[in-house]
């Protein structure tokens, strides 16, 4: 048994990864702030005695003895990481200053969640760990694409300063039960408006592309990144390389719903990457992993999630 601190625990990702690391039969504490996570999301963890949650900033110094450390806290949606751009930057970046001191301290392992928008609006398709990405610096996904970026440069710098056993996985657009419904990705978003019988809003043409991922197979994928030995460091692509544009998504939730929403078609927000999807080479050959779950089975669990929610919420 491990005892395991998970910053960003009560996150949509946070709350799959306590979960599964406490089945798994280790000890589990989640540190959050609740600015985008819900006890709602641990709430079923709660009376597992093996299960502690603390209230805490990771952009302040935080001590405790653990065996390893995920890195989770950040906002992930734009519409949440652009409300306050500059606690963005710092969320990321004293967060993972924070928590590398303490990993460095307490000579633990710690893995950071990073994200294929390191890549940016990617010249480079599909992609590689290796592509440096196309990032706009100032524009509005900056807080976040950068602060990220930062983040990666820490670990790595940590790690060859001072020793830190550091992991980094690139995450893909993830989607699954415990979304928030209101932080404005496209998935929830598509989801909740075809429950409802609302318009789809697509943004542009639609033809932009994602790479859309289940949370269990992410958890898999992050827990096997931490499992392996201190030679392998990445970065890591996490993601499922299944492509679909966005018109094709809305779609796909419409036909599965059964939802008589229309598409309507609104502007493209600024800087909004055109394609994304995720090289997993390193990933099949270093960890032994790739995803198995199917968008069709995937949305098929998530709009089960989203209607019973919509429907507890009406009564
Ligand atoms: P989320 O917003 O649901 O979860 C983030 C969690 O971090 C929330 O519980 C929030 O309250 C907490 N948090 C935010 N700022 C904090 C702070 N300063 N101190 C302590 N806690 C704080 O998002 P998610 O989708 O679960 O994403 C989790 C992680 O995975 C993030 O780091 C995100 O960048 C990364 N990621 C997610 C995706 C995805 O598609 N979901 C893709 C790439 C990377
Ligand atoms: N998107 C859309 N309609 C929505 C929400 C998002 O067409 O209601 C598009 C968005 O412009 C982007 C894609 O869907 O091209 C994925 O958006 P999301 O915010 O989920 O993730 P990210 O852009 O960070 O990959």
């Amino acid at each position: 048994m491990k005892r395991i601190l998970v910053t960003g625990g009560a996150g949509f990702v946070g709350s799959h990864l306590c979960e599964r690391l406490l089945h798994d039969g280790h000890e589990v504490i989640s540190l959050d702030n609740y600015f985008t996570g819900t006890k709602a999301n641990i709430e079923h963890l709660m009376d597992n005695p093996y299960f502690e949650i603390i209230r805490h900033d990771v952009t302040m110094p935080f001590f405790i003895e653990v065996d390893e450390i995920y890195n989770l806290a950040c906002p992930a949606s734009p519409i949440h990481y652009q409300y306050n751009p500059i606690k963005t930057v710092k969320t990321s970046v004293m967060g993972a200053i924070n928590m590398l001191g303490l990993a460095k301290r307490i000579k633990s392992k710690i893995l950071q969640a990073s994200t294929s928008e390191v890549y940016g609006d990617p010249e480079v398709h599909p992609q590689t760990e290796d592509y440096w990405g196309h990032v706009n610096p100032i524009g509005i996904r900056s807080c976040y694409d950068e602060g990220k970026r930062v983040a990666e440069t820490l670990f790595m710098n940590y790690h060859h300063q001072n020793d830190v056993r550091i992991k980094i996985n690139r995450i893909f657009n993830t989607y699954g039960p415990r979304m928030d419904k209101n932080d404005g990705r496209v998935v929830s978003n598509f989801i909740v408006q075809a429950l409802k019988g609302n318009d789809i809003t697509v943004y542009g043409k639609g033809d932009q592309t994602r790479s859309f991922q289940y949370v269990d197979d992410l958890v898999k994928g992050m827990i096997k990144t931490m499992e392996t030995g201190d030679d392998f460091i990445g970065p890591v692509n996490i993601g499922n390389p299944s492509e679909f544009t966005i018109l094709e998504l809305a779609e796909k939730i419409i036909d599965i719903t059964g939802s008589k929403s229309k598409i309507v078609y609104e502007p493209l927000p600024l800087d909004d990457p055109m394609q994304r999807q995720p090289d997993i080479s390193l990933a099949k050959k270093n960890l032994d992993w790739e995803p198995s779950v199917k968008l069709e089975d995937g949305l098929v669990k998530t709009i089960h999630y989203f209607d019973e929610l919509l429907k507890s919420e009406s009564k």
